[in-house]
């Protein structure tokens, strides 16, 4: 590579901002300053949250998506400190049962007779016991014991409905809220409000976990602090029996309700803990369903499913959302789109309206400071999509390495500042 080729390589990722796959986008440019018109070829960040398709967007969103979780727990960027001391619970629901998989019980040990409920083999002459005590990588965890048994279907039109169950679910603990507080559910606002930020995770059985952190404010403005009657104990035990009723109507009649498992912590602890909870949460946001490349993206065609899935489980999930898709009653949920996330159709991280700042503005604040560090004439333009990615394929691998050595010089930054005894900024 001579040295011309080598500066506009460069120049390219740094446009991007490093990204791995940009977006390309031709159009005139119109210096401001001197009236100067160029045709151009702009490149600009793909925003991907997933780590295995673009590093460094996945960085930014990751950090974007902490900043979101803890300023609803500490305050800040426009969220106030007081809520801080407001009623805020960390709460993990989970899908029920599809099929004995195996697993880490607390005790350390997988499925035992007890867990199964019966000693003789299944239908297809497995044994529904297993006796093995999983390592944590383990491949065979989240996979069921008898695969023939296991409701494919079922697991992905639960994914499917998971959004709405949710709804129901934060619409029947609005309702138990207001109970408590007397008035009518439709008074609640007068009283006090619910606001939370969720996040959805596939688990390795390939079903959707939900995690959230709910916050009781005050009545209309989330400067207000909640009526005394909220207390977190109030606030658990209305979640508790919420989750225990909440149900949504698949499309084709059948019911769908969360799993017996459900697990709330208590956050009016310290900040570490919130951090702690942060971190947590931006983890889960630039995974893709199982953190693989072949998980990233939608597919194309069921033959596609067959040869790009190796695991026969997550094969088995995602040849269910295809197949699914052919039955009129499922139309509407588009399977073969979602094929890929096992039949979950709704965002990843969604929030209520007060919860905290949103990622739009994070990232208008962002562009804003980028915009204040270049020292150059204003340019107005208007673009088009042209494509995505480099026209050379040298310069993605040049975006990945030059976002390694950002990482690793933070990393330095960061360790030199911990030493130095400074508080670091999250
Ligand atoms: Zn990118
Ligand atoms: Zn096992
Ligand atoms: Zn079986």
């Amino acid at each position: 590579m001579n040295a011309e080729e080598r500066s506009r390589l460069l120049f390219e990722v740094h446009q991007a901002g490093n990204c791995s796959h940009p977006v390309r986008l031709r159009g005139e440019m119109v210096n401001l300053a001197t009236g100067e018109v160029s045709d151009n070829v702009l490149r600009v960040a793909c925003k991907d949250r997933r780590r295995i398709v673009c590093p460094s967007c996945s960085y930014l969103y990751k950090a974007d998506a902490w900043i979101l979780v803890a300023s609803g727990l500490l305050g800040g960027k426009g969220t106030p400190e007081s809520v801080k001391t407001h009623p805020r619970l960390f709460v993990t629901l989970t899908a029920p049962s599809f099929g004995s998989v195996h697993t880490i019980t607390p005790s350390g040990g997988c499925v035992s007779r007890m867990r199964s409920g019966s000693p003789s083999p299944c239908p297809h002459g497995r044994s529904l016991i297993c006796r093995k005590r999983h390592e944590g990588s383990d491949p065979m965890l989240g996979r069921p014991l008898c695969a023939r048994c296991f409701d494919f279907e079922g697991a992905v039109l639960w994914n499917a409905h998971v959004s709405r169950l949710w709804n129901n679910t934060v619409q029947l603990i609005r309702r138990s809220l207001a109970d408590v507080g007397g008035v009518v559910q439709s008074k609640l606002s007068t009283v006090a409000q619910l606001n939370y930020l969720k996040v959805a995770e596939v688990q390795r059985r390939g079903l959707v976990h939900v995690h959230s952190v709910v916050r009781v404010d005050g009545p209309e403005s989330i400067d207000v602090d909640p009526p005394s009657w909220v207390t977190t104990e109030t606030l658990a035990k209305v979640i508790r029996e919420s989750v225990a009723d909440a149900r949504a109507l698949r499309l084709d009649g059948a019911t769908v309700r969360w799993g017996s498992v459900l697990d709330i912590r208590d956050l009016a602890l310290t900040s570490d803990d919130a951090t702690k909870v942060a971190s947590y949460v931006a983890k889960y946001s630039t995974k893709t369903t199982d953190g693989s490349k072949e998980l990233a993206r939608r597919f194309h065609s069921r033959r596609q499913i067959v040869g790009l899935l190796d695991d026969r489980h997550y094969r088995g999930l995602a040849l269910a959302a295809w197949d699914l898709a052919e039955r009129p009653a499922f139309a509407a949920l588009h399977l073969r789109d979602h094929a890929h996330a096992f039949g979950f159709t709704g965002q990843l991280i969604t929030k209520s309206r007060q919860y905290s700042t949103t990622f739009a503005a994070l990232r208008s604040t962002r562009a804003q400071y980028m915009a204040g560090q270049r020292e150059s004439d204003p340019v107005e333009g208007t673009f088009h999509f042209e494509g995505r990615g480099y026209d050379d394929p040298r310069a993605t691998q040049l975006a990945e390495v030059l976002f390694t050595i950002h990482q690793e010089l933070r990393q330095e930054a960061l360790a030199a500042r911990l030493s130095s005894n400074e508080v670091p900024e999250p």
